[in-house]
C-alpha cells in the first residue's frame, strides 16, 4: 500500500506528518471520503466542491490546484490498485510552531490514503442495521468537513457499546441531526420522505445531496425538515447515507422496530435509484 504525503508517494507504513502539523496539534484541517467503484471515484467534483468549501469557510488554502488533486487521487488508484473502497484525502493548515493564531507563511499539508472495502453484507441490506440515539453535542459549524471529530468519535463508540450500528444525534429540541458519520432519514406513514435540511446543524452530505435529487426527479414526495426522535420512531421507514454505506436501512431506534422492523419499499427504491446512478458514473 502506498500513501501519498505533501508530493511524495511512500509506503503506508512508512508514511509520516510532522509532529507540528496543525492538523496532529489542533484538527486544524479538513477531509475528504470519495468511494470508488471499480476504480472510478463516484461523484469526485461534488466532494471537490465540498472541500473548496470546508477550506474556503476556514480560510485553508488548496494544498495544489484543483486539477492537480485530481490527478494525485488517480495516481493513487492506480498505484494501489484500488477497484473498490475508498479514497481518503486530509488537508491542514500546515506545519509551524504550536500557536493558536493562524501561522503567516505555511504551506497547507495533503495527505491522501486508499482503503479498499467490500460492498455491505448482504445480511446488513436484508435486515437493516441498528442506530442508537445520543445528544448532539457538536459546534454550530457542522457543515465545515473538519477533521475535529471528537463528539462524533463518543457518539459512535457509545452507539457501538449499546450493539447499534450507528449514533443517530439528536438537538437540544428532541431533532435528529444526524448520524456520526451519515445522514438520518425517514420514510413517514404518508410516505413522504424526510431529512434535516442543510445548513450549519449538519454536514451536507454527498449521497444526500445526490439522493435529494434522484428521489426529486423521480417523482417521489420529499421534504426537507428536521423529524424528532419520537416521530422517527413512529416512521414507517428509516434509513441513512454516505459515501460509504450509500443507502442503508434503518430497522432499530433505540431497541425499537421501526415500521414492521424489516427494510420498507421506499427505502429500497431510493437505494436503487442511488446505485442505478453510481452505474452510470461507471459506465456499467
Ligand atoms: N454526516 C457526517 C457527520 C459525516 O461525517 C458524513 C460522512 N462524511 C456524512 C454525514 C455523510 O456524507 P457523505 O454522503 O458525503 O459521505
Amino acid at each position: 500500500r502506498v500513501a501519498y504525503v505533501n508530493g511524495r508517494y511512500v509506503p503506508h507504513g512508512q508514511a509520516n506528518v510532522h509532529i507540528e502539523d496543525r492538523g496532529y496539534q489542533f484538527a486544524d484541517g479538513v477531509y475528504e471520503v470519495v468511494p470508488v467503484i471499480d476504480g472510478v471515484l463516484i461523484d469526485e467534483e461534488l466532494h471537490l466542491d465540498r472541500l473548496g468549501y470546508s477550506l474556503g469557510e476556514l480560510r485553508i488554502a488548496w494544498p495544489v490546484a484543483r486539477p492537480v488533486l485530481r490527478l494525485i487521487l488517480r495516481e493513487m488508484l492506480a498505484r494501489n490498485h484500488l477497484g473498490r473502497g475508498i479514497i481518503y484525502f486530509q488537508v491542514t493548515r500546515g506545519v509551524a510552531p504550536r500557536d493558536h493564531k493562524f501561522p503567516a507563511r505555511t504551506k497547507s499539508s495533503l495527505v491522501v490514503t486508499t482503503k479498499r472495502l467490500a460492498p455491505p453484507a448482504p445480511a446488513l441490506l436484508e435486515n437493516g442495521v441498528a442506530v442508537a440515539s445520543q445528544p448532539d453535542i457538536r459546534w454550530q459549524r457542522c457543515d465545515i468537513k473538519s477533521l475535529s471529530l471528537l463528539p462524533n468519535i463518543l457518539a459512535k463508540q457509545a452507539a457501538h457499546e449499546s450493539g447499534a450500528f450507528e449514533a443517530w444525534l439528536v438537538d437540544a429540541n428532541g431533532v435528529v441531526t444526524e448520524g456520526s458519520s451519515t445522514n438520518a432519514w425517514i420514510v413517514t406513514r404518508s410516505g413522504e420522505i424526510v431529512t434535516h435540511p442543510t445548513g450549519r446543524g449538519i454536514l451536507g452530505g454527498v449521497t444526500r445531496r445526490s439522493l435529494v435529487q434522484l428521489a426529486e426527479a423521480s417523482g417521489l414526495a420529499l421534504v426537507e425538515r428536521g423529524f424528532t426522535l419520537v416521530e422517527a420512531q413512529a416512521a414507517a421507514e428509516a434509513f441513512l447515507t454516505s459515501s460509504s454505506a450509500f443507502v442503508l436501512p434503518v430497522t432499530r431506534i433505540d431497541g425499537q422496530p421501526v415500521g414492521d422492523g424489516r427494510p420498507g419499499p421506499v427505502t429500497r427504491r431510493l437505494r436503487e435509484i442511488y446505485l442505478a446512478n453510481v452505474a452510470a458514473q461507471i459506465g456499467a
